[in-house]
């Protein structure tokens, strides 16, 4: 019998750091019943920071997939990390969700984490519910966290809850749906795992009652059927309250707030609850769309069904001290079984299965075979990278993949012995190949090995990893800024390869158009067009053209940095039936670009950083002045609680090290969000030092 995919959540827990995702994640696991003791992010035993570094710094940075089950449905969690460093891992998690819970600290509302995952969220059309976390601490404020929500979101927050008590006293929460007080004994010692759901107390009724109103009046804002029975003044009702709010959520026209504090166990149960009633199973939503593999342009369309083809996209890979090499992925349509083999779409590879496995955060459960809604873990895959399709045999598809942003930093690593030199290689090859913010490249003129990531943190960890797991000691150089190049003109060149004798014939004549655009940035710097008639450039060779303009991007004809910000007109160009071969056109179109750009107006551009600076009042003034000594721009100083927030941006080579000096110069009380923001044009000094003349 094919699983009920009703029964299935794919969500993603996502936040700022440190608003508790991975406590509350630790509490779902506990009332789910998976694990039988709590672990505590501060303890290092938390399930699912099992990483060494995350215990060791309180962080989250790997994406663990864990399932768990509750009121007879399957959730299936992703917790995603904070770090602006790992954003990437938050993209690839929202690529294959379909709800998330966004967690948020009641004391400090929304911060600036949690815009950038909220703006991803939305752009892969995720439905979310909120919970306000940490009620218990002092300063909480539930609705100020929930407008800010709605100011700095721009997101339409629904209260389903209204907390009762603060701080020290917060001791459960109003249901405003059922309009019943959850209550928690003070000397509870459940876990939370005990709690009454009583009559509202009579000193909050009114309070309580005029909460309901607002909850019902926004509903009928986006609702018919509310709006009709709250124009008449009837009372919804409980069921037709909760389906209307089902359908408001998964459409994104609201987004419910729960509340509680994970850490003093209060609030967990009802935000399952909302997890099963509002956010959406596979079912909800439309079916998958891709390309087929065979002319990669015919669009394609899977059911969410089990009768159709397999098709899944694999999100996730990581080094399994058990199986070897464990692939995350995500299946959208059909079933696969243990044994079967599976088609790679980009690589045109096929693989045979070996294991199917259930992650929970503790333990693994084989299964036999996996269908369409679910999440799951795949052993037997090797040649395989994050992000690609995997589907049926004789029915190709590919689903369009997550866009990596480029790396911004680079340092040089070497071993700190030369017999390790081999140990660091293949190490750093697992590593690349787990993480596609990450990148190793060797540079043959210097003989240096460099690594590339999103900020020094990231690199930091990767150093870390390599020392202990993969127990290769290395030696790291200054970051280094990763800089790109573009052009601010256009040029059209023609270009023939033509060789004769030797070995073998070959032939290819090309013409291009390149233009400086801003859109190409979201393809991986290159827009490539085709506007050749295929009698003068037939559709076999136009891969060939595709594959040389890729290579020719590689190095831009500066000083051979990465190019982005391009589109390419292929206009024309001429073959020979005998010779003429994908590849010949692959090297004249890499000649040809290589060619164009140089006549186009190169331009050397660096990556510049934005940067939200918390600080207390009396630490402003040196903040500011250290921020103007980096050549930094202030945008905006403004006042957020307590703490003033300055707002800026500015080059990432000025901004090595920032965390030591902000530490000093506020002792220790100023805290900080870095994240790249865009590659601008250097100025002529630093294009002097880096092309190495004036
Ligand atoms: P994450 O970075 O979002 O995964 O956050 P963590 O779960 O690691 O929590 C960060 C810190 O906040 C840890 O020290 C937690 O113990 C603490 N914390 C989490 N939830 C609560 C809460 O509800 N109340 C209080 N007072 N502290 C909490
Ligand atoms: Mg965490």
């Amino acid at each position: 019998m094919a699983l009920d995919q009703s029964i299935l959540r794919n969500i993603g827990i996502m936040a700022h750091i440190d608003a508790g995702k991975t406590t509350t994640t630790e509490r779902i696991l506990y009332y789910t019943g998976k694990i039988h003791r709590i672990g505590e992010v501060h303890e290092g035993t938390a399930t699912t920071d099992w990483m060494v570094q995350e215990q060791e710094r309180g962080i989250t940075i790997t994406a663990a997939a864990v399932s768990c089950k509750w009121r007879n449905h399957q959730i299936n969690i992703i917790d995603t990390p904070g770090h602006v460093d790992f954003t990437v891992e938050v993209e690839r998690s929202l690529r294959i969700l379909d709800g998330a819970v966004a967690v948020f600290d009641a004391v400090s509302g929304v911060e600036p984490q949690s815009e950038t995952v909220w703006r991803q969220a939305d752009k892969y059309n995720v439905s979310r519910i909120a919970f306000i976390n940490k009620l218990d601490r002092i300063g909480a404020n539930f609705t100020a966290s929930v407008e800010s929500i709605r100011t700095r979101l721009a997101a339409n927050p629904v209260a389903f809850q209204m907390p009762i008590g603060a701080e020290e006293n917060f001791v459960g929460m109003v249901d405003l749906v059922r309009m019943k007080a959850l209550l928690w004994a003070a000397n509870d010692t459940s876990r939370g795992e005990k709690f009454d759901v009583v009559e509202i107390p009579d000193e909050i009724k009114e309070e309580a009652a005029r909460a309901r109103e607002i909850l019902v009046s926004s509903l009928a804002d986006v609702d018919d059927g509310i709006a009709e029975k709250y124009l008449e003044g009837i009372d919804p009702g409980v069921a037709e309250v909760m389906a209307a709010a089902r359908r408001a959520t998964i459409s994104f026209k609201i987004v419910p707030v729960f509340c509680g504090s994970a850490f003093k166990n209060k609030g967990v149960q009802a935000l399952l609850d909302a997890v099963i009633d509002y956010l959406p199973s596979p079912l909800d939503l439309p079916p998958v769309e891709g390309l087929s593999a065979d002319d990669k342009e015919t669009k394609l369309v899977r059911q969410r069904d089990a009768a159709e083809p397999f098709s899944g996209i694999a999100f996730k890979i990581m080094t399994d001290p058990f199986v070897g090499q464990l692939i995350f992925a995500r299946v959208y349509s059909g079933k696969i079984s243990v044994g079967e083999v599976v088609l790679n779409t980009r690589t045109g590879k096929r693989e045979r299965i070996t294991k199917i496995l259930r992650m929970q955060a503790n333990e693994r459960e084989e299964l036999p075979w996996v269908e369409a809604g679910d999440i799951c873990a795949l052993a037997g895959l090797k040649q395989i990278a994050t992000g690609d399709t995997i589907c049926d045999q004789k029915h190709g598809i590919r689903f369009e993949s997550v866009v990596f942003p480029q790396p911004v930093i680079s340092i040089a690593i070497e071993p700190r012995t030369t017999a390790d030199m081999d140990k660091l290689m293949k190490s750093l090859e697992r590593l690349e190949n787990e993480d596609p913010s990450f990148r190793v490249t060797y540079n043959s003129e210097t003989g240096q090995t460099l690594i590339s990531g999103m900020g020094e943190l990231h690199l930091d960890i990767i150093v870390d990893r390599l020392k202990r797991e993969f127990k290769v000691e290395a030696n790291v150089g200054k970051p280094q800024v990763s800089y790109r190049e573009t052009i601010s003109g256009k040029s059209e060149v023609e270009e023939t390869f033509s060789r004769e004798g030797g070995g073998i014939a070959q032939f290819a004549k090309v013409r291009l158009a390149v233009r400086h655009s801003e859109d190409a940035d979201a393809q991986d710097g290159l827009i490539f067009k085709n506007l050749a008639s295929p009698l003068q450039i037939p559709p076999q060779f136009v891969e060939g053209v595709r594959k040389g303009l890729l290579e020719g991007m590689q190095a831009g004809a500066l000083a051979g940095f990465g190019v982005i910000g391009v589109t390419v007109e292929l206009l024309g160009g001429a073959f020979d039936q005998q010779i003429s071969t994908e590849n010949s056109f692959k090297v004249a179109a890499s000649l040809a670009l290589r060619q164009a750009l140089r006549l186009a107006a190169p331009q050397l551009l660096e990556p510049v950083m934005w940067i939200e600076v918390l600080v207390p009042d009396e630490y402003l003034s040196n903040i500011i002045t250290d921020l103007n000594s980096r050549r930094a721009q202030i945008n905006s100083v403004s006042l957020r609680g307590h703490l003033q927030v300055v707002e800026a941006t500015g080059p990432l080579e000025l901004m090595f090290g920032y965390a030591t000096q902000l530490r000093s110069i506020s002792q220790g009380r100023a805290t900080y969000t870095m994240r790249f923001d865009s590659y601008q044009a250097v100025g002529a000094a630093t294009l002097a030092r880096i092309t190495g003349h004036a």
